[in-house]
């Protein structure tokens, strides 16, 4: 009997358990990866080659410990690619036999749909391929309000009055979302959850804070175990922050064939073809196109998070210093890896807000804070 899991992935990891429970795969043929802690990065990084990138670390621990628990069927994100990515499932596998373990490895790989199709249809309860597109369909829409739920997050914990009201609501949102299994009731849900935060979560409304975006590596930017949690960080520091990167990216088919629909990884990559022309794998030229964007929007400074030896990312960095001071947009660079520590973390972030808010009143020349609100903070 296939015991399924996959690596933990940030909030993401909803999307994954609720693919095989749509797929009607019984409970107990699931092993839903832990949330992810140092015995995981430990163990992933003791079994890695020691220059491989971060992310790859992590996923190999998660994926461990689940193995450890019984899996034997393992479904990793990956195939073709420019990075590293397109090799973590093949390298994974040969790790994971060399320590004993007997697992078949899935490689989804959105380029290759129809092979992703049949793997999911073959742990499927019997469903057909109609069933299946049917089942993924309802994980991509939910992935939208996942994104949405995610920034929404983002902005009302920075503001709220009550602390741990908006980690209060966003729970009640998911566990609701999660519970809907009609594409049509799903979209209806989304419209209402910015309501549903704006209801239940009093905003302080002389708040002025500062908005600072977060570019970088796609896991590290959405995995907390990585990020040291950045965005709850920023937040307790009266900041609003938000994430540029999304799964949205490799998920959202309809927008992909509708030519009138601009995705929002486009967007970044025409702003950064001045500096970085090419696709570089990765995030990297998304990173340069996101700084601009949000320069250009009002934004006041950028976090760059990436994994420690990640190609695209270090490409991205080296070209960042000049696009920082082109459009006067302050960026902090913070590098990750199994080494990282919290203290330095936490000191670096704390001095460039404070850097950032003596930059704003400068450039403000005694001119009042304009009035914050979602919308304005909105910018999809
Ligand atoms: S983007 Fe960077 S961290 Fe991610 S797989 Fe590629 S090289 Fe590794």
């Amino acid at each position: 009997m296939d015991v399924l899991t996959y690596p933990h992935f940030g909030p993401l990891t909803r999307l994954f358990k609720a693919v095989f429970q749509e797929l009607k795969v019984p409970e107990e043929r699931i092993v839903a990866p832990s949330v992810p802690n140092k015995r995981t990065l430990d163990l992933g990084s003791e079994h890695s080659p020691e220059w491989m990138c971060t992310p790859f670390k992590l996923s190999l621990g998660s994926l461990i410990e689940s193995l450890e628990k019984g899996a034997n069927h393992v479904f990793q994100i990956g195939g073709i690619g420019t990075c590293r990515a397109s090799c973590y499932g093949p390298v994974q596998r040969v790790i994971i036999e060399d320590l004993g373990f007997s697992a078949k490895f899935s490689n989804i790989d959105y380029h290759l749909p129809i092979d992703m199709l049949k793997d999911f249809k073959s742990v499927s309860n019997g469903f057909t391929f109609l069933q299946t597109v049917s089942a993924i369909r309802k994980i991509w829409v939910k992935n939208y309000s996942l994104d949405l739920t995610e920034n929404l997050i983002n902005f009302y914990r920075g503001v709220e009055i009550e602390k741990g009201q908006t980690d209060k609501v966003a729970n009640e949102v998911y566990d609701k979302l999660f519970s809907i299994h009609r594409v049509r009731e799903i979209k209806k849900y989304h419209k209402q959850i910015p309501k549903i935060f704006e209801e239940k979560i009093p905003i302080d409304e002389d708040a002025d804070p500062l908005k600072i975006g977060i570019i970088g590596e796609i896991y590290v930017v959405l995995e907390p175990m990585l990020h040291l949690d950045v965005y709850r960080r920023l937040n307790e520091l009266g900041v609003i922050c938000r994430n540029t990167v999304s799964l949205k990216k490799f998920t959202d088919i309809p927008a992909k064939l509708n030519p009138f629909v601009k995705e929002y990884y486009k967007v970044y990559r025409e702003k950064a073809r001045p500096y970085i022309q090419q696709y570089c794998g990765g995030d990297g030229q998304e990173s340069i196109g996101a700084t601009i964007l949000l320069r250009e929007l009002g934004w006041d400074g950028m976090v760059h998070i990436w994994p420690f030896s990640c190609m695209p990312e270090l490409s991205a960095q080296t070209v960042i210093p000049v696009v920082s001071h082109d459009y006067n947009m302050p960026v902090l660079p913070l590098v990750v890896d199994e080494q990282t520590g919290e203290t330095g973390y936490q000191t670096r972030l704390e001095a460039f807000v404070d850097m950032l808010k003596i930059k704003r009143e400068n450039e403000r020349n005694g001119q009042p804070p304009e009035k914050i609100t979602w919308e304005t903070f909105n910018y999809d």
